[in-house]
């Protein structure tokens, strides 16, 4: 007789969400999770005035369905991304304004970008999210990667780089790092380009008020002393009659195992008898992307007397991606920004001080000597977390996804995935995340009915 019916590893949304459903159908389930906290990848911060910051995932957005209803069953409350005024590209050492699909580019770049974007999201309207490998033409789209793609369809050096700083800001990686059909698979899944890239209709339309780990912490404080903090999982073994999960510590048996971290930490869990090939490839060929996010707080949100909604993108900095993060009062104003892909590399190896310098002087080449005088700048590296190891999520190159694809969520025995990688509506996202803890709750109650 087992101890419990599932024990889920990791205590991020999707590990809780898969607890919670399985809990509310009648199950013994145990979490255990490695940090002292629950949440993951998503994060609280408070700025020195007591202002809640997000440090990891934050916004919510359309078409996000599932997480919506779990933000709304858990009590918590959404307020809209401030989204009034100009948008700022800065390149070549100036910024230029922007309200419409111009992008801030000159008229000739501008329009081969819109023609970029119209061959990209009729490309992704041909994935099969379910199955990218059974994409037609998957062979193809995935040997090469989208900077190979955008340098065949492309001569324009203009558009080129604005890709290649639009990528990073969706992927926290390079388009060199990218496959097409990754690229693809993932603009499906959270239903267009468009979507991805805008804040009133898009992605980043919504807030959770206090901040998105209190959708974590409410399904834990649901769930009390099932879910058990600084318990790092080391080795499961299955056989007929069950599963076994070691931790640092202790040992528990159950009937199934979520595993509900990301495929590159799950690789690094032994597990007896060993994966099938095709599994362990997977954690081996979906690195996570590279991403230190900075929360800058500033009394007012000065930009918005200039006519500026805070997006900015810029061509020349580090910090190549801001947005306007005040609370929904305005009480001070926030800047949200990130260094990402090769530059997150590079700031990797300054002290926090310097990191801050740099963060800070773009903010000034970008609104002025206003932004040069912050009250509070928090940051957060995530490439650095023991059980994260980069963000926002895992990646697949070049000819991961026809080779290993089909082994990504597909149970090995016992031993079910989650994670927002394992979705295929919102992949990398939250809601991807909620998602996948579902799925993984539905295929055991199938098996335990
Ligand atoms: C900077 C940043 C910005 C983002 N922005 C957004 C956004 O705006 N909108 C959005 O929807 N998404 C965003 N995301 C992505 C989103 O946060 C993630 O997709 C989501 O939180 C992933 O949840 P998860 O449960 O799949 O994984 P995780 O949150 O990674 O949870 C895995 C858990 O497992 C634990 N763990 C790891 N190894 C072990 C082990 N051996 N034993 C026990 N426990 C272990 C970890 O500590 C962690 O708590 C962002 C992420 C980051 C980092």
């Amino acid at each position: 007789m087992s101890e419990v019916d599932v024990v889920v590893v990791g205590a991020g949304l999707s590990g809780l969400a898969a607890a919670r459903k399985l809990v509310a159908a009648g199950k013994r389930v145990v979490v255990l999770e490695a940090r002292d906290r629950v949440g993951g990848r998503t994060m609280g911060g408070t700025l020195s005035n007591g202002v809640d910051v997000e440090l990891g995932g934050q916004w919510i957005g359309e078409s996000q369905d599932v997480a919506k209803a779990l933000i709304d069953d858990l009590g918590l409350e959404l307020h809209d991304t401030y989204d009034t005024g100009d948008s700022l590209l800065y390149a070549d050492g100036q910024a230029q304004r922007f309200d419409d699909a111009s992008w801030g580019l000159p008229p000739e770049s501008a329009a081969e970008v819109n023609r970029l974007f119209g061959q990209l999201e009729a490309l992704a309207t041909t994935v099969s999210v379910d199955s990218p490998w059974n994409t037609p033409g998957a062979e193809e789209l995935d040997q090469q990667t989208l900077d190979a793609w955008l340098v065949a369809n492309t001569d324009d050096e203009t558009a080129r780089r604005y890709f290649r700083v639009l990528v990073p800001a969706v992927f926290s990686a390079e388009s060199a790092e990218l496959s097409l059909l990754h690229f693809l698979f993932y603009v499906r899944s959270g239903t267009s380009l468009g979507v991805l890239i805008t804040t009133t209709g898009g992605a980043q339309e919504q807030r959770v008020v206090g901040g998105t780990h209190r959708i974590s912490e409410r399904m834990a404080d649901d769930l009390g002393d099932r879910v058990r903090l600084n318990t790092v999982v080391r080795t499961i073994s299955q056989d007929d009659a069950g599963v076994t999960v070691d931790y640092e510590g202790g040992s528990l048996t159950a009937q199934q195992v979520v595993v509900a971290i990301p495929p590159t930490l799950a690789g690094r869990i032994r597990y007896l008898p060993a994966l099938p090939v095709s599994r362990d490839a997977v954690t081996q060929q979906m690195p996570a992307g590279s991403v230190i996010k900075f929360q800058v707080g500033y009394e007012t949100p000065f930009w918005r007397k200039d006519g500026l909604n805070g997006l900015v993108q810029s061509f020349d900095h580090a910090f190549s991606v801001v947005l306007d993060n005040s609370p929904a009062d305005a009480s001070c104003g926030v800047l949200v920004g990130f260094i990402e892909g090769t530059f997150a590399r590079k700031a990797e190896q300054m002290n926090e001080d310097e990191r801050r310098s740099l963060v800070v002087d773009a903010l000034v080449d970008f609104f002025g000597q206003k932004a040069a005088d912050p009250f509070d700048v928090l940051q957060q590296d995530w490439n650095a977390e023991e059980f994260t190891r980069g963000c926002y999520g895992g990646r697949l190159g070049a000819g991961a996804w026809t080779a290993y694809g089909h082994a990504l969520a597909a149970p090995v025995g016992r031993i079910h995935w989650a994670g927002a990688e394992t979705s295929t509506v919102w992949n990398g996202y939250m809601d991807g995340a909620i998602r996948s803890g579902y799925r993984v709750a539905d295929e055991i109650l199938s098996r335990q009915s």
